[in-house]
Protein backbone atom coordinates (compact mmCIF):
# COMPACT_ATOMS: atom_id res chain seq x y z
CA UNK A 1 0.00 0.00 0.00
CA UNK A 2 1.31 3.42 -1.00
CA UNK A 3 2.30 5.58 1.96
CA UNK A 4 0.94 9.23 2.14
CA UNK A 5 2.64 11.13 5.01
CA UNK A 6 1.25 14.28 6.72
CA UNK A 7 4.18 17.10 7.76
CA UNK A 8 3.75 20.11 9.16
CA UNK A 9 4.85 22.18 12.86
CA UNK A 10 2.73 21.35 15.24
CA UNK A 11 -0.41 23.28 16.09
CA UNK A 12 -1.28 23.80 12.05
CA UNK A 13 -3.97 20.78 12.28
CA UNK A 14 -1.73 16.98 11.23
CA UNK A 15 -4.67 15.51 13.58
CA UNK A 16 -7.33 16.67 12.68
CA UNK A 17 -6.24 16.08 9.01
CA UNK A 18 -5.41 12.52 9.87
CA UNK A 19 -8.45 11.82 11.42
CA UNK A 20 -10.19 13.19 8.57
CA UNK A 21 -8.21 10.98 6.30
CA UNK A 22 -8.82 7.69 8.04
CA UNK A 23 -12.02 8.34 8.46
CA UNK A 24 -11.86 9.04 12.43
CA UNK A 25 -14.80 11.45 13.93
CA UNK A 26 -13.01 11.85 17.24
CA UNK A 27 -9.31 12.90 17.30
CA UNK A 28 -7.37 11.23 18.97
CA UNK A 29 -4.46 13.65 20.29
CA UNK A 30 -1.86 12.27 23.12
CA UNK A 31 0.56 14.56 24.16
CA UNK A 32 2.10 11.98 26.20
CA UNK A 33 5.71 10.41 25.52
CA UNK A 34 5.84 6.87 24.08
CA UNK A 35 3.17 6.60 21.73
CA UNK A 36 3.66 3.36 19.54
CA UNK A 37 5.12 4.19 15.70
CA UNK A 38 2.63 1.39 14.87
CA UNK A 39 -0.18 3.53 15.92
CA UNK A 40 0.66 6.38 13.60
CA UNK A 41 0.02 4.38 10.31
CA UNK A 42 -3.48 3.89 9.56
CA UNK A 43 -5.12 2.57 6.54
CA UNK A 44 -7.55 4.84 4.57
CA UNK A 45 -9.51 4.42 1.58
CA UNK A 46 -10.96 7.10 -1.26
CA UNK A 47 -13.33 5.80 -3.92
CA UNK A 48 -11.99 1.98 -3.59
CA UNK A 49 -8.75 2.98 -3.16
CA UNK A 50 -6.75 1.84 -0.38
CA UNK A 51 -3.60 3.46 0.92
CA UNK A 52 -2.00 4.31 4.36
CA UNK A 53 -1.38 7.20 6.16
CA UNK A 54 1.01 8.35 8.31
CA UNK A 55 0.85 11.08 10.67
CA UNK A 56 4.67 12.45 11.34
CA UNK A 57 3.76 14.68 13.92
CA UNK A 58 2.96 12.11 15.91
CA UNK A 59 6.67 10.87 16.11
CA UNK A 60 7.68 12.51 19.60
CA UNK A 61 11.27 13.96 20.70
CA UNK A 62 12.57 14.04 23.59
CA UNK A 63 12.00 18.09 25.01
CA UNK A 64 15.14 18.53 24.71
CA UNK A 65 15.32 18.82 20.92
CA UNK A 66 14.52 21.93 19.57
CA UNK A 67 11.46 22.05 17.29
CA UNK A 68 13.23 22.86 14.01
CA UNK A 69 15.26 19.62 14.82
CA UNK A 70 12.19 17.92 14.83
CA UNK A 71 9.75 18.86 12.31
CA UNK A 72 13.17 18.70 9.76
CA UNK A 73 13.35 14.92 10.89
CA UNK A 74 9.49 14.55 10.63
CA UNK A 75 10.01 15.91 7.27
CA UNK A 76 13.10 13.57 6.46
CA UNK A 77 11.17 10.48 7.54
CA UNK A 78 8.08 11.12 5.49
CA UNK A 79 10.56 11.49 2.35
CA UNK A 80 12.15 8.44 2.81
CA UNK A 81 8.61 6.36 3.38
CA UNK A 82 6.15 7.92 1.82
CA UNK A 83 4.83 7.69 -1.59
CA UNK A 84 3.50 11.33 -1.56
CA UNK A 85 3.85 13.97 1.13
CA UNK A 86 0.90 16.45 2.39
CA UNK A 87 2.69 19.68 3.65
CA UNK A 88 0.11 21.03 6.38
CA UNK A 89 0.51 25.04 7.17
CA UNK A 90 -2.02 27.07 8.84
CA UNK A 91 -4.05 29.96 7.08
CA UNK A 92 -5.09 31.50 10.05
CA UNK A 93 -1.70 32.03 11.59
CA UNK A 94 -0.10 32.73 7.95
CA UNK A 95 3.57 31.41 7.10
CA UNK A 96 5.83 31.27 9.90
CA UNK A 97 10.21 30.19 9.89
CA UNK A 98 9.55 26.96 10.73
CA UNK A 99 7.32 26.39 7.72
CA UNK A 100 10.20 27.86 5.58
CA UNK A 101 12.29 25.19 7.17
CA UNK A 102 9.89 22.60 6.41
CA UNK A 103 9.86 23.21 2.84
CA UNK A 104 13.13 23.87 2.55
CA UNK A 105 13.95 19.98 3.41
CA UNK A 106 10.84 19.11 1.19
CA UNK A 107 12.13 20.29 -1.42
CA UNK A 108 14.83 18.45 -1.92
CA UNK A 109 12.25 15.69 -1.81
CA UNK A 110 12.31 13.34 -4.77
CA UNK A 111 8.24 13.01 -3.82
CA UNK A 112 5.07 14.89 -5.05
CA UNK A 113 4.58 17.36 -2.15
CA UNK A 114 0.78 18.89 -1.85
CA UNK A 115 0.68 21.98 0.26
CA UNK A 116 -2.69 21.83 2.00
CA UNK A 117 -3.82 25.60 3.87
CA UNK A 118 -5.80 24.27 6.81
CA UNK A 119 -8.28 25.84 8.56
CA UNK A 120 -9.35 28.08 5.20
CA UNK A 121 -12.98 27.97 7.21
CA UNK A 122 -12.50 31.42 8.70
CA UNK A 123 -9.78 32.62 6.62
CA UNK A 124 -9.44 33.23 3.42
CA UNK A 125 -6.11 32.10 1.24
CA UNK A 126 -5.96 35.25 -0.71
CA UNK A 127 -5.03 36.86 2.20
CA UNK A 128 -1.95 34.51 2.21
CA UNK A 129 -1.55 33.32 -1.37
CA UNK A 130 1.77 35.02 -1.80
CA UNK A 131 3.58 33.65 0.71
CA UNK A 132 2.08 30.29 0.36
CA UNK A 133 3.07 30.35 -3.00
CA UNK A 134 6.66 32.09 -2.14
CA UNK A 135 7.15 28.14 -0.51
CA UNK A 136 7.63 26.92 -4.36
CA UNK A 137 5.18 24.06 -4.36
CA UNK A 138 2.97 24.52 -7.47
CA UNK A 139 -0.24 22.95 -6.09
CA UNK A 140 -1.98 24.07 -2.97
CA UNK A 141 -4.99 22.95 -1.42
CA UNK A 142 -7.16 25.13 0.83
CA UNK A 143 -9.19 22.92 3.58
CA UNK A 144 -10.56 22.76 6.92
CA UNK A 145 -9.83 19.52 8.58
CA UNK A 146 -12.58 20.01 10.94
CA UNK A 147 -15.17 20.96 8.64
CA UNK A 148 -14.48 18.64 5.80
CA UNK A 149 -13.94 21.61 3.44
CA UNK A 150 -11.84 20.80 0.69
CA UNK A 151 -11.09 17.44 1.61
CA UNK A 152 -12.62 15.45 -0.99
CA UNK A 153 -10.25 17.56 -4.01
CA UNK A 154 -7.63 17.13 -1.89
CA UNK A 155 -8.42 13.32 -1.92
CA UNK A 156 -8.68 12.76 -5.65
CA UNK A 157 -5.44 14.40 -6.00
CA UNK A 158 -3.98 12.20 -4.09
CA UNK A 159 -5.25 9.07 -5.37
CA UNK A 160 -4.88 10.55 -8.91
CA UNK A 161 -1.02 11.27 -8.05
CA UNK A 162 -0.63 7.62 -6.38
CA UNK A 163 -1.02 6.06 -9.69
CA UNK A 164 0.86 8.22 -11.53
CA UNK A 165 3.70 8.26 -8.69
CA UNK A 166 6.70 9.80 -10.74
CA UNK A 167 4.30 13.05 -12.39
CA UNK A 168 4.80 15.49 -10.14
CA UNK A 169 8.85 14.95 -9.02
CA UNK A 170 10.15 18.92 -8.87
CA UNK A 171 11.70 19.71 -11.94
CA UNK A 172 14.51 21.56 -10.50
CA UNK A 173 15.33 18.71 -8.86
CA UNK A 174 18.33 18.17 -10.36
CA UNK A 175 19.86 21.62 -9.96
CA UNK A 176 22.52 20.47 -8.34
CA UNK A 177 23.60 18.14 -10.53
CA UNK A 178 25.80 20.02 -13.18
CA UNK A 179 26.00 17.50 -16.03
CA UNK A 180 23.73 18.53 -19.06
CA UNK A 181 21.98 16.15 -20.02
CA UNK A 182 21.53 15.83 -24.26
CA UNK A 183 19.04 13.28 -25.97
CA UNK A 184 20.23 12.66 -29.37
CA UNK A 185 16.32 11.48 -30.63
CA UNK A 186 15.11 11.35 -34.35
CA UNK A 187 13.43 9.21 -37.19
CA UNK A 188 15.83 6.30 -38.25
CA UNK A 189 18.51 7.35 -40.83
CA UNK A 190 18.28 11.03 -40.25
CA UNK A 191 22.35 10.79 -38.70
CA UNK A 192 22.02 10.63 -34.69
CA UNK A 193 24.34 7.91 -34.92
CA UNK A 194 27.49 10.15 -37.12
CA UNK A 195 25.78 13.09 -34.89
CA UNK A 196 26.67 11.87 -31.80
CA UNK A 197 29.89 10.22 -33.14
CA UNK A 198 31.05 13.81 -34.71
CA UNK A 199 30.45 15.25 -31.53
CA UNK A 200 32.98 13.65 -29.53
CA UNK A 201 35.22 13.37 -32.41
CA UNK A 202 35.42 17.12 -31.70
CA UNK A 203 38.59 18.15 -30.31
CA UNK A 204 36.68 20.21 -26.86
CA UNK A 205 34.87 16.70 -26.50
CA UNK A 206 36.87 15.36 -23.82
CA UNK A 207 35.66 11.95 -23.39
CA UNK A 208 36.14 11.54 -19.65
CA UNK A 209 37.39 7.87 -18.16
CA UNK A 210 34.56 7.97 -15.77
CA UNK A 211 32.39 4.76 -16.05
CA UNK A 212 28.92 5.47 -16.32
CA UNK A 213 27.08 3.82 -13.30
CA UNK A 214 24.23 0.67 -13.65
CA UNK A 215 21.79 3.26 -14.34
CA UNK A 216 23.59 5.36 -16.85
CA UNK A 217 25.28 2.31 -18.49
CA UNK A 218 24.18 3.70 -21.91
CA UNK A 219 25.20 7.20 -21.49
CA UNK A 220 28.28 8.58 -22.20
CA UNK A 221 30.12 11.44 -19.99
CA UNK A 222 32.31 13.92 -21.71
CA UNK A 223 33.64 17.99 -20.74
CA UNK A 224 33.05 20.28 -23.28
CA UNK A 225 34.82 23.38 -22.45
CA UNK A 226 35.21 22.51 -19.19
CA UNK A 227 30.89 21.98 -19.21
CA UNK A 228 30.63 18.62 -18.07
CA UNK A 229 27.43 16.60 -20.45
CA UNK A 230 25.49 13.39 -20.79
CA UNK A 231 24.72 12.21 -24.13
CA UNK A 232 21.80 9.67 -23.55
CA UNK A 233 22.13 6.81 -25.82
CA UNK A 234 18.70 4.63 -26.04
CA UNK A 235 20.73 2.14 -27.79
CA UNK A 236 19.45 -0.64 -25.29
CA UNK A 237 16.10 -0.14 -26.93
CA UNK A 238 16.03 -2.96 -29.64
CA UNK A 239 13.51 -4.47 -31.90
CA UNK A 240 12.80 -8.00 -30.40
CA UNK A 241 11.38 -10.72 -32.30
CA UNK A 242 9.07 -11.53 -29.56
CA UNK A 243 7.42 -7.92 -29.27
CA UNK A 244 5.65 -6.67 -32.12
CA UNK A 245 6.65 -2.85 -33.16
CA UNK A 246 6.30 -0.34 -36.32
CA UNK A 247 9.53 1.46 -36.99
CA UNK A 248 7.35 4.48 -35.79
CA UNK A 249 6.68 2.65 -32.41
CA UNK A 250 10.11 1.98 -31.84
CA UNK A 251 10.68 5.93 -32.66
CA UNK A 252 8.53 6.86 -30.20
CA UNK A 253 10.22 4.78 -27.49
CA UNK A 254 13.02 5.40 -27.60
CA UNK A 255 12.76 8.96 -28.02
CA UNK A 256 10.39 8.46 -24.77
CA UNK A 257 13.01 7.13 -22.61
CA UNK A 258 15.69 9.44 -23.49
CA UNK A 259 13.87 12.10 -22.98
CA UNK A 260 12.76 11.43 -19.29
CA UNK A 261 16.34 11.92 -18.18
CA UNK A 262 17.36 14.81 -20.20
CA UNK A 263 17.36 18.28 -20.74
CA UNK A 264 17.58 18.81 -23.96
CA UNK A 265 16.68 17.31 -26.71
CA UNK A 266 18.56 17.67 -30.05
CA UNK A 267 16.07 16.33 -32.51
CA UNK A 268 17.71 15.46 -35.66
CA UNK A 269 15.97 15.90 -39.34
CA UNK A 270 16.77 15.07 -42.38
CA UNK A 271 18.00 18.16 -44.56
CA UNK A 272 17.21 16.85 -47.77
CA UNK A 273 14.17 15.11 -46.55
CA UNK A 274 12.34 18.17 -44.96
CA UNK A 275 9.86 18.53 -41.94
CA UNK A 276 8.06 14.95 -42.11
CA UNK A 277 5.43 14.32 -39.68
CA UNK A 278 7.76 11.65 -37.76
CA UNK A 279 10.28 14.43 -37.47
CA UNK A 280 7.12 16.48 -35.43
CA UNK A 281 5.92 13.45 -33.77
CA UNK A 282 9.54 13.37 -32.04
CA UNK A 283 9.65 16.85 -31.63
CA UNK A 284 6.14 17.10 -30.02
CA UNK A 285 7.39 14.66 -27.33
CA UNK A 286 10.17 16.52 -26.35
CA UNK A 287 7.45 19.16 -25.82
CA UNK A 288 5.10 17.65 -24.01
CA UNK A 289 8.01 15.74 -21.77
CA UNK A 290 8.89 19.41 -20.74
CA UNK A 291 12.38 19.44 -22.48
CA UNK A 292 14.49 22.29 -23.97
CA UNK A 293 14.64 21.49 -27.68
CA UNK A 294 17.14 22.16 -30.74
CA UNK A 295 16.40 21.33 -33.82
CA UNK A 296 19.46 19.36 -35.80
CA UNK A 297 19.18 20.26 -39.42
CA UNK A 298 21.70 17.47 -40.34
CA UNK A 299 22.95 16.38 -43.80
CA UNK A 300 22.75 19.78 -44.79
CA UNK A 301 26.05 19.52 -47.25
CA UNK A 302 23.80 17.89 -49.34
CA UNK A 303 21.52 20.79 -49.43
CA UNK A 304 24.65 23.20 -49.60
CA UNK A 305 27.61 21.45 -50.71
CA UNK A 306 29.52 24.62 -51.31
CA UNK A 307 29.31 25.66 -47.48
CA UNK A 308 32.40 24.47 -46.21
CA UNK A 309 34.46 26.97 -48.99
CA UNK A 310 33.34 29.70 -47.49
CA UNK A 311 36.61 31.19 -45.39
CA UNK A 312 34.95 31.26 -42.25
CA UNK A 313 31.84 33.32 -43.72
CA UNK A 314 28.98 32.12 -45.14
CA UNK A 315 27.81 32.96 -48.81
CA UNK A 316 24.99 35.33 -49.56
CA UNK A 317 23.41 32.17 -50.98
CA UNK A 318 24.04 29.73 -48.15
CA UNK A 319 22.71 32.06 -45.88
CA UNK A 320 19.77 32.63 -47.92
CA UNK A 321 19.23 28.73 -48.46
CA UNK A 322 19.24 28.70 -44.19
CA UNK A 323 16.95 31.71 -44.40
CA UNK A 324 14.30 29.72 -46.48
CA UNK A 325 14.44 26.35 -44.59
CA UNK A 326 13.82 28.21 -41.31
CA UNK A 327 10.62 29.89 -42.57
CA UNK A 328 9.38 26.72 -43.99
CA UNK A 329 10.34 25.14 -40.41
CA UNK A 330 8.62 27.87 -38.40
CA UNK A 331 5.23 27.70 -41.08
CA UNK A 332 5.26 24.15 -41.11
CA UNK A 333 6.39 23.65 -37.00
CA UNK A 334 4.71 26.66 -35.44
CA UNK A 335 4.15 24.87 -32.21
CA UNK A 336 8.37 24.95 -31.68
CA UNK A 337 8.70 28.60 -32.41
CA UNK A 338 11.08 28.71 -29.61
CA UNK A 339 13.63 25.94 -30.73
CA UNK A 340 16.11 27.32 -32.03
CA UNK A 341 17.85 25.31 -35.68
CA UNK A 342 21.50 23.92 -35.63
CA UNK A 343 22.24 23.27 -38.99
CA UNK A 344 24.76 20.42 -39.41
CA UNK A 345 27.07 18.21 -41.26
CA UNK A 346 27.74 15.41 -39.23
CA UNK A 347 29.62 13.86 -42.67
CA UNK A 348 31.86 16.62 -43.31
CA UNK A 349 31.81 17.76 -39.27
CA UNK A 350 30.51 21.18 -40.12
CA UNK A 351 28.20 23.05 -37.69
CA UNK A 352 28.96 20.07 -34.67
CA UNK A 353 30.41 22.88 -32.43
CA UNK A 354 27.72 25.24 -33.27
CA UNK A 355 25.16 23.01 -32.23
CA UNK A 356 26.26 21.98 -29.18
CA UNK A 357 26.82 25.54 -27.82
CA UNK A 358 23.51 26.36 -28.53
CA UNK A 359 21.97 23.14 -26.45
CA UNK A 360 24.22 24.32 -23.25
CA UNK A 361 22.67 27.64 -24.20
CA UNK A 362 19.18 26.27 -24.13
CA UNK A 363 19.78 24.02 -21.47
CA UNK A 364 20.79 27.08 -19.35
CA UNK A 365 17.77 28.73 -20.65
CA UNK A 366 15.68 25.69 -19.54
CA UNK A 367 16.80 26.82 -15.69
CA UNK A 368 16.47 30.07 -15.95
CA UNK A 369 14.57 31.75 -12.93
CA UNK A 370 13.00 34.85 -13.05
CA UNK A 371 12.64 36.86 -9.60
CA UNK A 372 9.30 36.87 -8.38
CA UNK A 373 8.92 41.00 -8.09
CA UNK A 374 9.96 41.15 -11.55
CA UNK A 375 7.64 38.44 -12.78
CA UNK A 376 4.68 39.94 -11.32
CA UNK A 377 5.55 43.79 -12.61
CA UNK A 378 6.20 41.95 -16.19
CA UNK A 379 2.69 40.09 -15.78
CA UNK A 380 0.77 43.13 -14.32
CA UNK A 381 1.76 45.51 -16.88
CA UNK A 382 0.77 42.99 -19.98
CA UNK A 383 -2.14 42.46 -18.61
CA UNK A 384 -3.03 45.91 -17.98
CA UNK A 385 -1.84 46.82 -21.89
CA UNK A 386 -3.93 43.92 -23.08
CA UNK A 387 -6.39 43.06 -20.81
CA UNK A 388 -9.10 40.19 -21.02
CA UNK A 389 -12.59 40.57 -21.27
CA UNK A 390 -15.14 38.08 -21.50
CA UNK A 391 -18.95 39.04 -20.80
CA UNK A 392 -17.50 41.69 -18.54
CA UNK A 393 -15.42 40.03 -16.70
CA UNK A 394 -11.95 41.01 -16.35
CA UNK A 395 -8.78 38.37 -16.39
CA UNK A 396 -7.14 39.11 -12.70
CA UNK A 397 -3.44 37.58 -11.68
CA UNK A 398 -3.34 38.17 -7.94
CA UNK A 399 0.15 36.91 -7.80
CA UNK A 400 2.52 35.33 -10.28
CA UNK A 401 5.04 32.99 -9.01
CA UNK A 402 7.86 30.83 -10.50
CA UNK A 403 7.60 27.32 -8.71
CA UNK A 404 10.14 25.53 -10.55
CA UNK A 405 12.52 25.29 -13.59
CA UNK A 406 13.33 22.92 -16.37
CA UNK A 407 11.42 24.54 -17.90
CA UNK A 408 10.72 27.34 -16.23
CA UNK A 409 7.43 26.69 -14.58
CA UNK A 410 5.05 29.63 -13.56
CA UNK A 411 1.98 29.50 -11.40
CA UNK A 412 -0.94 32.43 -11.78
CA UNK A 413 -2.95 33.06 -9.07
CA UNK A 414 -6.07 34.46 -10.73
CA UNK A 415 -9.83 35.35 -10.09
CA UNK A 416 -10.83 33.06 -13.27
CA UNK A 417 -8.40 30.48 -14.62
CA UNK A 418 -10.98 29.24 -17.03
CA UNK A 419 -10.58 32.42 -18.61
CA UNK A 420 -7.05 31.94 -19.22
CA UNK A 421 -7.40 30.16 -23.13
CA UNK A 422 -4.60 29.67 -25.58
CA UNK A 423 -3.83 32.66 -27.41
CA UNK A 424 -4.04 34.83 -23.62
CA UNK A 425 -1.07 31.89 -22.57
CA UNK A 426 0.57 32.87 -25.66
CA UNK A 427 0.72 36.67 -25.76
CA UNK A 428 2.22 36.28 -21.81
CA UNK A 429 4.64 33.57 -23.35
CA UNK A 430 5.34 35.98 -25.78
CA UNK A 431 5.89 38.79 -23.44
CA UNK A 432 8.45 37.22 -20.99
CA UNK A 433 10.39 35.82 -24.10
CA UNK A 434 10.80 39.09 -25.02
CA UNK A 435 12.69 40.21 -21.84
CA UNK A 436 14.30 36.96 -20.78
CA UNK A 437 16.58 34.51 -22.38
CA UNK A 438 14.12 31.61 -22.88
CA UNK A 439 15.20 30.55 -26.21
CA UNK A 440 14.91 26.75 -26.74
CA UNK A 441 12.92 25.81 -23.57
CA UNK A 442 8.81 25.54 -23.35
CA UNK A 443 7.40 27.43 -20.39
CA UNK A 444 4.63 26.31 -18.30
CA UNK A 445 1.86 27.64 -16.87
CA UNK A 446 -0.64 26.83 -14.08
CA UNK A 447 -3.63 28.58 -12.81
CA UNK A 448 -5.16 28.50 -9.49
CA UNK A 449 -8.09 30.57 -8.25
CA UNK A 450 -7.54 32.86 -5.72
CA UNK A 451 -10.86 33.81 -3.74
P1 LIG B 1 20.54 7.11 -37.30
O1 LIG B 1 19.69 5.96 -37.67
O2 LIG B 1 19.70 8.35 -37.06
O3 LIG B 1 21.50 6.87 -36.20
O4 LIG B 1 21.40 7.50 -38.62
P2 LIG B 1 22.93 7.14 -39.00
O5 LIG B 1 23.86 7.95 -38.19
O6 LIG B 1 23.09 5.68 -38.99
O7 LIG B 1 22.99 7.70 -40.49
C1 LIG B 1 22.13 7.24 -41.51
C2 LIG B 1 22.77 7.45 -42.85
O8 LIG B 1 22.93 8.85 -43.14
C3 LIG B 1 24.17 6.85 -42.95
O9 LIG B 1 24.33 6.28 -44.24
C4 LIG B 1 25.08 8.05 -42.77
O10 LIG B 1 26.33 7.88 -43.40
C5 LIG B 1 24.30 9.14 -43.43
N1 LIG B 1 24.62 10.46 -42.86
C6 LIG B 1 24.62 10.79 -41.55
N2 LIG B 1 24.94 12.10 -41.38
C7 LIG B 1 25.17 12.60 -42.61
C8 LIG B 1 25.53 13.90 -43.10
O11 LIG B 1 25.74 14.86 -42.38
N3 LIG B 1 25.64 14.05 -44.45
C9 LIG B 1 25.43 13.01 -45.30
N4 LIG B 1 25.58 13.26 -46.60
N5 LIG B 1 25.09 11.80 -44.88
C10 LIG B 1 24.95 11.57 -43.55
Amino acid sequence: RPLVAIVGRPNVGKSALFNRLVGRRVAIVEDTPGITRDRLYQPAQWRGHHFTVIDTGGILFSDQDPLTVQVRAQAQIAMEEAALILFVVDAASGLTPTDQEIADTLRASLRPVLLVVNKTDNTRLEQHAAEFYALGFAEIYPVSAIHGHGVADLLDRVIALLQQEKALVPSDLKEEEESIRLAIVGRPNVGKSSLLNAILGEERAIVSPMPGTTRDALDTHFTWSEQPLTLIDTAGIRRSGKVQGTVEYYMVLRARTAMERSDVALVVVDAEAGITDGDKRVAQLAQEAGRACVIVVNKWDLVDPQILNSKGKLSAASRSRILKFTEQFRRECSFLDYAPLAFVSAKERFGVTSAIETAIEAAQNHAHRIATGELNRLIHEAISKHPLLDKGRAFKVYYATMVGVRPPTIVLFCNEPEMFHFSYRNYLENQLRAVYPLEGTPIRFLTRKAE
